[in-house]
């Protein structure tokens, strides 16, 4: 017989699917990671298990604890399902601009979730990053996991997504091209895949309203960079630990607009129900065509599930009240 021992099992192993109308312009293969086979929908599975294994490894979370986490939805799924099995409680702290769907799915999945506003500075204290601090500061027992600067998150991805890649491609990859937030993705795929190849470039997708791009080419953290955008997922007004920014070649900005739209005809036209980050992530590609040439096969990094956008970027009333459907 042939079966998990629970849900964890599946985690990982996602297959490379090739991209064949949205790319037609393209010279090049292109073909995407598809992580929404992850028994969470998303890649973040993977650093949601590893995170935790390593807490208990190194002795921070213990037997009946409490991980608390501030999340944009698709890693505290991952850290529910990994909190179900392994017997822990779940506390979610999210940022009001994040799909209700999101809010609901973590209920679901038997956590607690605070809701805190999106447009404060991130030292406010009424902001995600610090609500989840005071609460981690308050519960006892308690494990914070902090996925920006956990260095398990980019390991995750060094340990398995990377070298799916390598092996799926068998070491034909010569792009990688992945939405940017924590950095856990990029940083740990990319640095695999430099390791095993040196000129395999790695890029990285960035919203406007987001500091990455700017600091990569300037190393100038500025403010000015800094706006409310309503592309979820991808995109920081922080520098994470988890973005390592020399093994990253470049980034490109795609606009919200442009997310949303790329993203419901990645539905249409490829029959790929994902999420925002995808519709960011495959114009990323089609904005660096320029780069590519016929015998390069490019990877893009496809992070989560349509599911969680039925009320947004699938909504045709939400897209024309802000402007991206006439
Ligand atoms: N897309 C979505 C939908 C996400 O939830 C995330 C994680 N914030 C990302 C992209 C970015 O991945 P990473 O945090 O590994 O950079």
């Amino acid at each position: 017989m042939e079966y998990s021992e629970n849900i964890l099992g599946t985690i990982g192993n996602t297959p490379l699917i090739k991209l064949n109308r949205i790319t037609a312009a393209l010279p090049c293969l292109v073909i995407a990671k598809y992580e929404t086979f992850n028994p969470g929908n998303s890649v973040k599975d993977r650093m949601a298990l590893q995170m935790v294994e390593d807490a208990e490894t190194s002795g921070l979370l213990k037997p009946g604890g409490t991980i608390i986490e501030s999340t944009s939805g698709n890693t505290g799924m991952g850290l529910a399902l990994v909190a179900i099995i392994k017997g822990y409680k779940m506390v979610c702290v999210i940022s009001d601009k994040q799909s209700k769907e999101k809010v609901d799915i973590l209920r679901a999945m038997g956590s607690e979730v605070y809701v805190c506003p999106t447009n404060v500075p991130p030292e406010d204290p009424k902001s995600y990053y610090s609500t989840a601090k005071r609460l981690s500061e308050e519960t006892p027992n308690s494990w914070y996991v902090n996925q920006y600067d956990n260095p398990s998150n980019y390991k995750a991805h060094y340990l398995s997504t990377g070298p799916e890649i390598w092996e799926q491609t068998e070491g034909k990859i010569t792009h990688f091209v992945v939405g940017v937030g924590t950095g856990g993705t990029i940083s740990g795929v990319g640095t695999y895949l430099k390791e095993k190849n040196p000129n395999i470039k790695i890029w990285g997708v960035d919203t406007y309203g987001s500091i990455f791009k700017k600091y990569h080419e300037t190393g100038i953290f500025d403010d000015k960079e800094i706006y409310p955008y309503t592309t979820e997922g991808i995109g920081e007004d922080i520098l994470p630990k988890n973005v390592h920014f020399n093994i990253i070649d470049g980034f490109t900005k795609v606009t919200d607009k442009d997310a949303a739209i790329y993203t419901r005809r990645l539905a249409k036209e490829e029959a790929m129900f994902l999420g925002n980050s995808a519709g960011a992530a495959i114009k990323g590609v089609l904005q660096l065509a320029n780069h590519f040439t016929k015998d390069d096969v490019v990877v893009v990094l496809f992070h989560d599930h349509g599911s969680r956008y039925v009320g947004k970027i699938f909504n045709d009333e939400w897209m024309k009240e802000i402007g991206f459907l006439e």
